[in-house]
């Protein structure tokens, strides 16, 4: 059976490359070949500049009301697709139809029509200086790049164009290489709510079509979402040209909970951060610190649900609440961190190994895994795994589990449980990370602001302070008398 090529998405459709070079896509819980994607070539490239300028004369120079009522056409369609766009997210990254079908669409509708919204709103400041004054004007950038992870491809690419298009920027948008089909939809979906061609469009390619984007001139600022190590490549090539970065990296991130918390609500949460999307989400409590007082009744209760409340197979099944890893290297990689914290002194409370199950015997499962007994300076305590792959540690003081949680270089999102108000805040104040939870995880509305302390990135999506990122300031000075010159 031949499988679909997906050409390059530039200037309203589709745009087959004169090299001919493609890359496979693979459904990561069956191992198949499902299609072929045509990679952007120099023709492609120039002709998505081409594209993005006029895109970009078009889109710019209408009102800010026209925009976004365009734009939320395209959140009706989005909508309305949701169920064709949640199987193609399920098809390439391997994740459960029971979240993408409720999450990954969704979500991402969300956030385009929230910036639809707020575009109109955003205004300029005047102030008078003497009998002068001056005023402001927020102007779009021009052409802007993003640059998606694997994990929520559709999701990602709503988030990056949502208050890119609002504020009246073109966008270049390149998905991961793993999962590319999902901008491509959004690439129609924009098209046919009457976004005009050339505003926002899609190359296709791994790391070598990114640095081409973070290198080029005419592009302004790069949004990306990868790993931290990534992110510093990408920010050192997008200094060639001054362009303006937002960086969505990744994380080690902390949860506390405290004697007093509702127990049964906090294994809900760290399942949740550790076993949601099978573990591959950016913002995951991966190190979860538990009081010595509740920890037995802890790690009693995670067990018996990890164990008992798990389904893993056929990702389309609604049944499967556990999919597959994005890649086989990618399940290698997280069962070498399984490996390490045995070697290191962890003990396995439960899983560890790779799954087969029998719905999707082919696919790259790896079982829900947690570590008990782990010590701060582990490898699986330090770094990001990206799987389904938790840590549980013991404290005792307040201050002291504070300063082990800010104990890292990445500072992504933090929780805590408790169910002392005055705690709960004292806590999530003192904690080294952008985005926090209290008695929740995971939760991310298109209204609040995302992203990362220290190295887990620069800049924020979502929120209102976003629509700042995609705009600059313009500041005009109008004299209102004669000019006073001593020449
Ligand atoms: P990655 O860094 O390997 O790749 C991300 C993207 O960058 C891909 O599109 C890739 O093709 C491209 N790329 C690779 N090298 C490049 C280069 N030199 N220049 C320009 N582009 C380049 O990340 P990944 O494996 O796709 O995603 C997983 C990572 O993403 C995890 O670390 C996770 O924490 C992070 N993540 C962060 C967020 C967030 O919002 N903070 C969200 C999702 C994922």
């Amino acid at each position: 059976m031949t499988t679909p090529v997906y050409e390059n998405f530039i200037n309203g459709h589709f745009l087959k490359n004169q090299t001919g070079d493609t890359f496979a896509v693979k459904n990561p819980a069956t191992d198949e070949v499902i299609y072929h994607v045509e990679i952007a070539d120099e023709f492609i490239q120039n002709a998505a500049i081409e594209s993005a300028k006029q895109g970009f004369a078009a889109w710019s120079a209408m009102t800010p009301i026209e925009r976004s009522r365009i734009l939320l056409k395209a959140v009706a369609i989005l909508r309305e697709r949701n169920d064709e766009l949640a199987k193609v997210e399920v098809l390439d990254t391997g994740k459960p139809w029971q979240e993408a079908e409720c999450v990954d669409v969704e979500t991402g509708a969300d956030v385009i029509e929230y910036f639809a919204g707020l575009a109109p709103a955003q205004v300029g400041q005047q102030q008078m200086v003497g009998n002068d004054f001056y005023y402001t004007r927020k102007e779009p950038l021009g052409i802007c790049a993003g640059i998606g992870a694997w994990n929520y491809p559709l999701q990602i690419a709503c988030w990056k164009s949502g208050p890119a298009l609002a504020a009246g920027n073109a966008v270049i948008f390149k998905p991961s290489e793993e999962t590319p089909l999902g901008a491509i939809k959004l690439a129609e979906i924009f098209i046919e709510a009457g976004v005009p061609a050339g505003v926002f469009n899609v190359v296709q390619g791994a790391a070598e079509v990114g640095q081409w984007l973070t290198a080029n001139p005419n592009i302004e600022k790069v949004s990306f979402t990868g790993e931290v190590g990534t992110g510093k490549k990408v920010m050192a090539s997008a200094a060639g040209s001054l362009k303006d970065v937002t960086m969505e990296l990744g994380g080690k991130s902390p949860l506390l909970v405290f004697d007093d918390a509702d127990v049964s609500q906090a294994v809900s949460a760290a399942m949740l951060g550790n076993f949601y999307t099978q573990g591959e989400i950016c913002t995951n409590c991966t190190r979860i610190y538990v009081h010595k007082n509740v920890y037995q009744q802890f790690i009693d209760e995670l067990k018996t649900r990890t164990e008992q409340n798990i389904i893993a197979g056929d990702p389309m099944d609604p049944e499967v609440n556990l999919g597959a890893l994005i890649s086989k290297k990618h399940q290698e990689l997280v069962l070498g961190y399984i490996d390490k914290g045995v070697q290191e002194g962890a003990t396995l409370l439960t899983g560890g190994k790779a799954l087969s199950p029998a719905s999707a015997p082919n696919g790259y499962f790896v079982e829900p895994t947690v570590f008990v007994d782990c010590k701060d300076d582990m490898t699986i305590v330090k770094e990001e795994i990206f799987g389904p792959v938790m840590s549980v540690l013991v404290f005792d003081d307040e201050d002291d589990v504070i300063q082990r949680a800010n104990d890292t270089h990445l500072g992504l999102a933090a929780g805590v449980f408790t169910k002392d108000i005055q705690r709960a805040h004292r806590v999530i104040h003192q904690l080294q990370a952008g985005i926090c939870w209290i008695n929740s995880y995971g939760n991310s509305p298109a209204e609040m602001p995302v992203g990362g302390y220290k190295q887990s990135g620069i800049g924020r999506e979502n929120g209102i302070e976003t629509l700042d990122h995609y705009t600059q300031t313009k500041s005009i000075y109008v004299g209102m008398s004669n000019i006073e010159s001593p020449f």
